[in-house]
């Protein structure tokens, strides 16, 4: 399907790309997919105090990490680059000309500005929040190009707006209040309005404006925390719209066919911490176990591991055993480092109080364990079973000590499951470095 839509996502570079950012990205961006239109990306960089070269790299790094890619800009070697307004100064200053010579605009001194027209009603009716209209005695006069040459958002907004033929807006609610002197603009310059759609704040779980006292705000750290693009893009989607029924995970894809901008709720979201590892959880349940692996690796190696040694396959049956438990890649990690390193084990072990006499039933029940001739973990389950029944012990007191020499944890997958995974050499190598054989 191909449509005649054409919406923007413009972030100024004064800032990483943070949640809100990055939720009203992915809004145009779903809205220009499913509808087939064209998702722009325009980087309002007039700020010149605040905007940096670093802050937009950090932009399109987090967009292109989520998988928000745009369809046209100015060619940069082959593909093309978002627009710049920085780069397109002399569009703004022959327009705001034309404002003066019309008698809609003074100068005074280098700066152009917009006389707002007194005794008019200004309206429009956003696709989420409804009717909104404005008086126009209530607004002061918009300054177009400030003294340093450099346009203002409101202004500059509205110049790109028109020329890149944007047809929704889609931004965040914090700019409901601008859209008023917005339209003015429109009307003095003789142009069509866009559609409004505007898009509910993202709040703490206090209620509050989110900010770093809630957690990570720019996207890209949620990288390194070891979440999925595909669950944060889940998740995000889930903020301020739901696709009609009570399904909460889906694919980019089934994203992208089922939303439907006029479901946008106007009702602020809550952005919950605990929803989003359970989004991210099912992302890396549902994912191909080498994939899984895959993104799992970096954090291994960031842990001190040498996941390199091992095969993908391998590393891929490691995290199999976990059956769905962790919520990020960083806790896959971290929940089977016992796997690739003994010194892991090494500084937690658990067995400190195995007194004498104890640690002799012990060493008798290993020694059977590591001459068994199976090495199932279904058969070494059952030879225990028996094993302990024949001294009147119950499991737990030979599989706990097992449990803290293999892996230094007090939680851990089946741990016959885990014994017949290291191999009975390694088995053998930990529970002699604790004296239990
Ligand atoms: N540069 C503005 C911002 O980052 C864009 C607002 C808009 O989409 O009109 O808030």
């Amino acid at each position: 399907m191909t449509s005649n839509t054409r919406v923007r996502f413009a972030p100024s570079p004064t800032g990483a790309l943070h949640i809100g950012g990055a939720h009203t990205a992915l809004f145009n961006w779903l809205w220009a997919r499913h509808i087939g239109g064209s998702f722009i990306l325009r980087i309002e960089d007039t700020d010149l105090a605040r905007s940096t070269e670093e802050h937009e790299r950090t932009i399109l790094q987090g967009l292109s990490w989520l998988g928000l890619d745009w369809d046209e800009g100015p060619d940069v070697g082959g593909s093309h680059g978002p627009y710049r307004q920085s780069e397109r100064r002399e569009i703004y200053l022959r327009h705001a000309h034309d404002l003066v010579r019309s008698g809609q605009a003074y100068c005074e001194g280098e700066a152009v500005i917009f006389s707002v027209p007194k005794g008019r009603t200004v309206a429009f009716d956003d696709l989420v929040y409804g009717h909104i209209e404005m008086e126009s005695d209530t607004l002061k006069d918009v300054v177009l190009i400030k003294s340093d040459g450099f346009p203002t958002y409101n202004y500059a907004v509205v110049v790109d707006d028109h020329l890149m033929e944007i047809t929704c807006v889609v931004r965040g609610e914090d700019h409901i209040s601008n859209t008023p002197k917005q339209l003015l603009l429109y009307q003095a310059l003789g142009w069509e309005t866009p559609l409004f759609a505007h898009l509910p704040m993202i709040l703490g779980k206090d209620k509050k404006k989110l900010s770093k006292r809630h957690g990570a705000t720019s996207v890209y750290e949620y990288r390194d925390m070891g979440y999925h693009p595909d669950a944060l893009f889940n998740y995000f989607a889930l903020l301020g719209w739901n696709p009609g029924d009570d399904r909460e995970i889906f694919t980019r894809e089934e994203a992208v066919r089922m939303f439907d901008l006029t479901r946008v709720t106007k009702k602020a979201s809550v952005f919950d911490m605990d929803k989003l590892n359970f989004v991210n959880q099912a992302h890396i349940a549902m994912m191909p176990p080498l994939e899984r692996a895959r993104h799992t690796f970096p954090f291994w190696e960031e842990a001190g591991l040498d996941p390199g040694s091992r095969s993908e396959e391998w590393l891929a049956g490691v995290l199999d055993l976990l059956e769905g438990r962790g919520r990020t890649f960083r806790e896959l990690a971290e929940y089977t480092d016992y796997f690739l390193s003994f010194e892991a084990v090494k500084k937690r072990w658990g067995g400190e109080d195995i007194d004498g006499e104890r640690r002799g039933t012990l060493k008798g029940f290993f020694t059977a364990m590591l001459s068994f001739p199976s090495w199932s973990p279904e058969e070494l389950e059952v030879m225990a079973k028996a094993w302990c029944d024949g001294k009147g012990l119950k499991m737990k007191d030979v599989a706990m000590p097992l449990r803290w020499a293999l892996t230094g944890r007090k939680v851990s997958p089946g741990i016959f499951h885990v014994a017949a995974f290291l191999g009975r050499d390694e088995v053998k190598k930990r529970l002699s470095h604790y004296g239990l054989i």
